[in-house]
């Protein structure tokens, strides 16, 4: 039997909804929706429904919402505006964002474009401190990306707050505020316009959705890098209408059962006993080692943990065999072995190597984590 403990890579899909809308007719959407005829105009209408019923479920203006291929494009897209902006002044970036926010902006460097990132504290987080040293030490930061959830870590940012400071602190040009709302979304209440964001980013295959579908908020139209009319000038491309649509419902389910309420709960209590039983092993270090069974700073559907000296590929190819899923950090970046977060949380390059994620989801029971611990215990027998 196989326990799955890697959904912050990707969600187990949430039947039957993870393949199409539900409905009947799901698959008749075959026109292009920039087509001209009676198809295409149904194909639009499809489209426009699947974006106004995601705008219901987030509390925002559906023409704010776009659809892409997921949360990699929307980083990309916003990031990539900035090569046709005018204004001068720095891209800030959090140390602990995902590969698609800072590989990206280590390429804008690369093309001339200044950028700075803004530390973390021990835990993982952004802390009001830590942004506005960044904020006094680049007086001309004209964007920052800080993400809500951390996905190695779960450390969760106050974003309120962080917002707050950025436009209480912004002296010169506005400030554009970028969130990368992946692991939050369905997990926990968003607020994306109390925050008072610029653009934020949505992927469906981390709620039990299908793969190769997002969203992009922006309140505001950019000037983006694209090159088609589709999504308004914002996403080139022949729209993904079944994935639009499957989007739209898993964030209707997830919504309509208050999961971010009830199986946040739930998760907690998991995360709880697991936390416990994980500190009571003699090997066994959390990540960052302060973390509590129940903790406000981070998200209970995901954890970081190390094993004193055993690296985590080891240690994962052994849990792999006794049938569990897990995996280190970001999949996007698992092919290297640098762990840029771990080390922004001041881990040496030793301990950066030994940390594993264990990440849960709604279908997770108290047995899973049972069966778990007893598995990390047969592994470091012979480990
Ligand atoms: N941001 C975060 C925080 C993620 O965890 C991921 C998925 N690894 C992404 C962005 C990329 O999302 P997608 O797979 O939709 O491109």
């Amino acid at each position: 039997m196989r326990r799955y403990f890697d959904w912050a890579a990707t969600a187990l899909p949430w039947e039957p909804y993870g393949l199409y809308d539900g409905r009947p007719n799901g698959r008749l959407f075959f026109g292009n929706p920039s087509s001209p005829h009676a198809e295409g105009r149904k194909a639009k209408e499809a489209l426009e429904e699947a974006r106004s019923r995601c705008a219901l479920v987030l509390g925002v203006q559906p023409e704010t919402l776009y659809f892409t291929s997921g949360a990699t494009e929307s980083n990309t897209l916003v990031l990539h505006s900035f090569l046709k902006r005018k204004e001068k002044g720095k891209l800030l970036y959090s140390a602990v964002e995902h590969p698609s926010i800072r590989e990206n902006c280590r390429a804008l460097e690369h093309l001339n474009l200044p950028i700075a990132s803004i530390a973390v504290e021990k835990d993982g987080r952004v802390s009001l401190q830590t942004l506005e040293k960044a904020l006094e030490k680049n007086p001309d930061a004209r964007f920052a990306a800080i993400m809500t959830v951390n996905n190695e870590t779960g450390a969760l940012m106050d974003m309120k707050a962080l917002s707050a400071l950025i436009r209480q602190k912004q002296k010169g040009p506005h400030i554009h505020l970028h969130s990368d709302l992946v692991q939050a979304a369905g997990k926990f209440p968003l607020d994306i316009k109390g925050w008072d964001l610029d653009s934020a980013s949505i992927s469906a295959h981390k709620l039990g959705g299908p793969g190769g579908i997002g969203l992009l908020y922006l309140p505001k139209p950019l000037d983006v890098l694209s090159a088609g009319k589709q999504e308004r000038g914002i996403r080139a491309g022949t729209e993904n209408i079944l994935g639009a649509l499957a989007l739209a419902r898993i964030l209707e389910e997830r919504a309509s059962r208050d999961f971010t309420k009830n199986e946040a709960l739930k998760a907690e209590e998991r995360m709880g006993f697991l936390i416990k039983a994980l500190k009571a092993m003699k090997r066994c270090r959390l990540i960052p080692e302060d973390r509590q069974e129940r903790d406000r700073r981070f998200s209970p559907w995901i954890l970081q943990a190390r094993f004193a000296g055993i690296p985590g590929e080891p240690m994962l190819r052994a849990l792999d065999n006794e049938g569990f899923a897990i995996s280190t950090g970001s999949a996007c970046a698992s092919a290297s072995q640098e762990r840029p977060v771990l080390a922004a949380m001041g881990l040496g390059k030793t301990e950066q190597l030994e940390g594993i994620r264990i990440s849960q989801g709604w279908t997770t029971t108290m047995d899973d984590i049972e069966a778990l611990l007893k598995g990390i215990e047969k592994v470091l027998e012979f480990l």
